[in-house]
């Protein structure tokens, strides 16, 4: 007798359609191309494939509202009615032309991150209307758009999203289980103009929305909703805690019949396990591919009515389960609670994956032997579903297949390199010490360098003109041969290096013309990196990014960047940086093995860039630039892990920067503004420069290194590469000001915020000019 199947949620998917149609979609509307009819109706024909293609893969539990023009946040913030004031809108349903307001700013160019990462926030600066500031989902690369509450906020119906498209599936023949971001997590990612105010205290007001929205989905014939609470992964205080218990347990008495599956995921329950359990609802998800250890706890003290969604298949990475390992240790929970009271999910939505594996028909066939993507995670919960419900010969082929592979990737040659592994086992405490200290090294280093006093450099890229685009791509789709394009950016560099030397930069970069993305470019030449033809993830609206896959140890075959170093510094007697990406932020924007502590395969990488180093040292570069652009974004959720991650990445940046002389320069470059709480990690990395951004917040971020007592030399930007707006030199002047009340004039270095890579020509030639002009300023004023 078999008894019924265990259900199989998703808890949301990919919005972007396989061949990132939303992105095709969404940009020709906001071109001005296309109509606003024509824009919803690929959003609605992406939701029917997209309801259909899992109910084939056998998914039973379907979510509605996944879906999002943009973000779900942002759907949220216009659900509930929290549209800030100046977009104009008063009551009544939002128009999507407020929604795009509130997510790209009423100017578009104003717009940008500086490489595609969008690691900081963004908005606009100067005229027209900002976008609401955007900032990373918890610890994905998945950034969503801040909510802005205000003291006596009102909230009330914006829009009805959900409740359409939970209604839209149903005319479809799909009985969905419509996803609501809950009201806790919203309030605590909501941020407000008002110093000291606490969005939480708006959640009596927050509350009857929600519960409308809700009455309109129960009525609407919905029986589940799944409301996302991610915070209860975070460090919480009591007054969260009783947030959560009042909005569930006025939910539970508006809606007695309405089944919560509450959503939790990116970590372990852990110390707010007791107010999850506490809670009344129906069902509780859990993420267990970053937290399996709670899945004792959390079933030996759930209540046997309580309907546990075990989140076993990863869903942030992309590696192919071991199912039979999998089916082995669910076993036990499903006896115990029954095939009705456990659901099977990824972790967390299939948002973070890409959608179909089957599109990457490049890519290795072993390595593409081990991976999984949207779709295949949805068949192998498929699979583990009948294999833990009793059926398990009807899929006794898949289940062995996936131990099989799993076998085959544990045994790989292509995954195991004996050579790193003896490498990694030789890494000493010594090899990530610089021979002396900042203070000798310095010495050294003046004389060497000669160097004005504020000495001006940039960052590492110039414009990535249209130009150099198409050139780029008329060489991958082999329409230009490799000297034809080899020629062509020699000259974009030598035309850059030319100009900077013109206009009186004092260390010169060569622009990064051959660089398609700042870890790309390093993992294509790396071993251990697999690369995807159509893996797309979403980074932020119609922003998607192809992260590398790190499958095996990581070696380098040979030098990466000297070529390009030693042909840069041939046309200039000033200094030329060496231009690396470290390996922390290698690491943070790939989908990493997970065969291997996250740390391993940190320090594998920090090995290979170490190499570069010293090959560029060899070379006679004098300074070599390492970006760890990423490495705040690494921080683990919960402040208790931050020691053990920041230990690691700073001992990797430490391996990877330290094998040089002491008159050889280290430079470090950080794009983002918040040191406070990691300032003694990056003292500790001892880099001879850092390069941060600063210009937006006018200088307040050096707060840190100077009561920190920074010892070594740091270049605050004083050009916000995020406008499109030309600082004046005024500006500029005003900036080193600020700068040198924190600082020692000696420790002080001139240059933009980031890289130039997303201004144009225009933009980048006179703001560089006038940096320039104030730097010499600062000079004539300090003598
Ligand atoms: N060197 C890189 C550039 O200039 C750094 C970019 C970054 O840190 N995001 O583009
Ligand atoms: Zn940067």
């Amino acid at each position: 007798m078999t008894s019924s199947l265990i259900p199989v949620a998703t808890l949301g998917t990919p919005r972007i359609g396989p061949r990132r149609e939303l992105k095709v979609a969404l940009e020709s509307h906001w071109a001005g191309e296309t109509s606003e009819a024509a824009l919803l109706e690929t959003a609605a024909k992406l939701r029917a494939e997209n309801w259909a293609r899992q109910k084939a893969r056998g998914v039973t539990v379907i979510p509605s509202n996944d879906f999002s023009l943009y973000d779900q946040v942002l759907d949220t913030s216009v659900m509930v009615g929290a549209v800030p004031g100046i977009y104009g809108w008063r009551s009544g349903k939002v128009p999507l032309e407020t929604y795009f307001a509130m997510a790209r700013g009423a100017r578009t160019e104003a717009q940008d991150a500086c490489c595609g990462h969008a690691h900081h926030a963004h908005g606009g600066a100067g005229a027209g209307v900002p976008a609401q500031e955007m900032t990373k989902w918890f610890d994905t690369n998945y950034h969503y758009m801040v909510p802005e509450l205000e003291p006596g906020q009102r909230f009330e119906i914006g829009a009805l999203k959900p409740v359409e498209e939970y209604r839209e599936a149903k005319a479809l023949g799909h009985e969905t289980r419509p996803v609501l971001l809950g009201p806790v997590t919203f309030l605590k990612l909501a941020k407000s103009r008002t110093p000291g105010f606490n969005t939480l205290d708006l959640l009596p007001g927050l509350l009857p929305v929600y519960v409308d929205i809700l009455r309109r989905l129960a009525s609407s014939g919905a029986q589940w909703v799944q409301m996302d609470e991610p915070c209860l992964v975070l460090d919480l205080d009591d007054a969260t805690r009783e947030a959560l218990r009042r909005t569930y347990g006025a939910i539970a008495l508006a809606l007695p019949n309405l089944k919560i599956m509450l959503a939790t995921y990116f970590g372990a329950l852990d110390d707010n396990l007791e107010t999850a359990l506490s809670l009344p609802v129906a069902g509780l998800h859990l993420d267990l591919a970053r937290a399996p250890e709670q899945l004792d706890v959390v079933a030996a003290k759930a209540p046997l009515g309580l309907v546990l969604s075990l989140g076993v298949i990863d869903g942030r990475n992309v590696w192919r389960a071991n199912l039979p390992a999998l089916v082995h240790r669910l076993e036990k929970v499903v006896a115990q609670r029954g095939t009705d009271h456990v659901q099977l999910a990824p972790s967390c939505s299939l948002l973070h994956v890409p959608i179909d594996l089957e599109q990457e028909t490049a890519l290795d066939a072993d390595v593409k032997s081990w991976l999984a993507f949207s779709l295949q995670k949805m068949d192998e919960l498929a699979v583990l579903s009948a294999a833990l419900s009793g059926q398990g010969e009807s899929v006794r082929a898949q289940l062995e297949a996936s131990a099989d592979a799993a076998a085959a990737r544990k045994a790989s040659t292509k995954v195991h390199n004996a050579a790193v592994e003896a490498r990694m086992a030789a890494v000493t405490a010594d090899m990530a010490r610089r021979k002396h200290s900042y203070a000798a090294r310095a010495k050294v280093q003046r004389p060497r360098f000669g160097l004005p006093a504020f000495p001006t450099t940039t960052i590492g890229s110039f414009p990535q003109t249209a130009d150099v685009r198409k050139a780029r791509s008329a060489h991958a789709r082999g329409q230009m041969d490799d000297a034809a394009y080899a020629a062509f950016l020699r000259e974009e560099t030598a035309r850059t290096v030319k100009w900077q030397e013109e206009i009186g930069l004092d260390v010169l970069v060569h622009g990064e013309f051959e660089r398609n993305d700042m870890v790309q470019y390093f993992g294509e030449q790396l071993s251990g990196f697999a690369f995807t033809r159509h893996g797309w993830v979403q980074s932020y609206g119609s922003r998607y990014v192809r992260p590398p896959i790190l499958f095996g140890d990581v070696a380098r075959p040979k030098p990466m960047t000297v070529e390009w170093w030693r042909y840069a510094q041939s046309l200039t007697q000033k200094p030329m940086k060496g231009m690396l990406t470290g390996p922390v932020t290698i690491l943070n924007w790939s989908f990493v093995r997970d065969d291997v502590p996250r740390s391993e395969a940190c320090k594998q990488i920090a090995l290979a860039i170490r190499d570069e180093v010293q090959d560029l040292e060899r070379a006679g570069a004098a300074m070599i630039q390492i970006d760890e652009a990423a490495l705040r974004e690494g921080l683990p959720l919960r402040r208790a892990q931050w020691k053990h991650y920041l230990d690691w990445a700073v001992e990797a940046f430490r391996l990877c920067s330290s094998g040089v002389a002491d008159e050889t320069q280290i430079h470090t470059h950080m794009c983002y503004s918040e040191f406070n709480d990691i300032i003694d990690a990056i003292g500790a990395m001892d880099a001879d420069v850092i390069s941060i951004e600063t210009s937006r917040s006018k200088m307040e971020l050096l707060e840190a290194f100077t009561s920190y007592k920074y010892p070594n030399e740091i270049g605050p930007g004083v050009y916000d590469i995020h406008s499109p707006r030309v600082p004046t030199v005024d500006e500029m002047d005003e900036l080193i000001i600020l700068a040198r009340k924190r600082l020692a004039d000696e420790q002080i270095w001139i240059n933009p915020d980031c890289g130039l890579k997303t201004r144009k020509w225009e933009e980048v030639r006179p703001a560089l000019v006038n940096m320039v002009a104030a730097a010499r300023a600062a000079r004539a004023r300090a003598h």
